[in-house]
């Protein structure tokens, strides 16, 4: 007979655009190849269904990245074990109750874990109430290398790592080599199915056909030195000489209205595109030549996918710090902090050093990994398919930890 519909759970929290993006990913692909087999709901199930601080979560976040220093001191003071253990099981108990109740409320058969945090929380709760071996638990990383230890449960059917590297740490964190998967970083569908040609989507966004394109960007939240490189890259794609640009830019804000407003209130020389949040980053990217940003990790896959060369101007401390190296060993970009380096490169980039940008070009395609988030759906189905079958939960309304919502 028809099998039922199954549910899936995606915890995320928006804690930067990455998250959301990766569970949106999975969802999406879900839906394309599986169709109505599963229903999937993306949650931040924190935020709906627990008090502070969890709930607090996103804009703590938001104010400890504006504050490096404490930003760094949190990542590494919540590093040790114990600490994380000790800090989580308190949180744990506190917040069981509510999410147990959100379990309720979805009814998951599995639940994708997108987030550092959201592993431990969900893991007890199933434990104490019987559930963990009738809902698969899997988590997805969507850091490229560097990864916070809370990222690896020994109690999940599986761990999707972005990388080699990550899965390398997931081993040492005390995985089992058939736990670990490593399929790459899971991108929209919709952008890494795209087939896009340049020269349409120059006429569509308006750019100018001809000159090349340089795209500045720092994250969902538009972080970063993003406007003094603007304004670098200004001088530097203008040729003075023979009064003309030699490239044209394109700057993503993001959520950062402030940086869009200030960068739109500049006198230009050269052609230019200031953007706020934009929800066709595909179409951007295909339009554009290179890129510079943050070392976000879902900003790199996506412009591997694309084939841009990238260079990397910042990096949260922490989690953002491995995703360096990982373009820079592989060829695909290149790492500077000084803006005005980072706009004389680019102007070389699109004059006399033309070769090396193709051969980035070239090494960015061979390092992306378009596939990754339809092998990760086709794993988790065939890990489903293995579990046997799922009986639909049945929380019982007078478990202990039965609280209306
Ligand atoms: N993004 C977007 N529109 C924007 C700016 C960013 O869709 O205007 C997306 C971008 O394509 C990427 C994500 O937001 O998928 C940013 O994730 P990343 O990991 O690079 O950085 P984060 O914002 O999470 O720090």
């Amino acid at each position: 007979g028809a099998e039922r519909t199954k549910n899936v759970l995606i915890l995320m929290s928006d804690t930067g655009g990455g998250h959301r993006a990766s569970a949106e990913a999975i969802r999406d692909a879900f839906r394309i190849e599986f169709g109505d087999e599963y229903r999937v709901f993306v949650k931040d199930l924190f935020k709906e269904h627990a008090g502070w601080p969890l709930t607090n979560m996103e804009r703590s976040y938001k104010f400890m990245v504006k504050h490096v220093q404490l930003w760094k001191v949190a990542f590494h003071t919540t590093s040790p074990r114990w600490v994380h253990c000790l800090y989580l099981s308190s949180l744990a108990a506190f917040y069981a109750k509510k999410v147990e109740a959100g379990l309720r409320k979805y009814k998951p058969d599995i639940i994708i874990s997108v987030h550092p945090l959201m592993q431990h929380i969900p893991l007890w709760v199933l434990k104490w109430q019987g559930l963990q071996n009738r809902v698969v638990f899997v988590t997805v990383i969507t850091d490229l290398n560097t990864c916070h230890p809370t990222w690896f449960h020994t109690g999940v059917n599986r761990c999707y790592c972005p990388s080699e590297e990550v899965s390398k740490r997931a081993l040492l964190d005390g995985l089992d080599p058939s736990q670990i998967r490593v399929f790459g970083l899971p991108i929209r569908p919709s952008f890494c199915r795209a087939v896009l040609v340049k020269e349409y989507l120059r006429k569509e966004l308006k750019m100018d056909p001809e000159l090349p394109a340089v795209l500045l960007m720092g994250g969902g939240e538009g972080m970063g030195p993003v406007k003094k490189t603007a304004m670098a890259l200004g001088e530097s794609l203008f040729d003075k000489e023979h009064n003309k640009p030699i490239g044209q830019l394109v700057v993503i804000c993001g959520r950062n209205q402030t940086l869009s407003s200030t960068l739109q209130a500049q006198p230009w020389k050269i052609p230019v595109k200031i953007r706020g949040f934009e929800t066709q980053m595909e179409k951007w990217m295909g339009a554009c030549d290179c890129i510079i940003t943050k070392a976000g990790p879902g900003t790199i896959a996506e412009a591997l996918i694309r084939g841009l060369p990238i260079i990397l101007n910042d990096f949260i401390p922490g989690q953002e710090v491995g995703n360096v190296p990982y373009v820079v060993d592989n060829g695909a970009g290149v790492f500077s902090k000084s803006s005005k380096q980072t706009a004389s490169l680019v102007a070389r980039w699109f004059g006399p050093e033309s070769e090396e940008l193709k051969g980035m070009s070239r090494n960015a395609l061979k390092l992306a990994q378009p596939d990754a988030v339809f092998d990760i759906v086709k794993d988790i189905h065939e890990l489903v398919q293995l579990h046997g079958p799922l009986s639909r939960i049945s929380y019982s309304p007078t478990s202990s930890f039965y609280q209306p919502m």
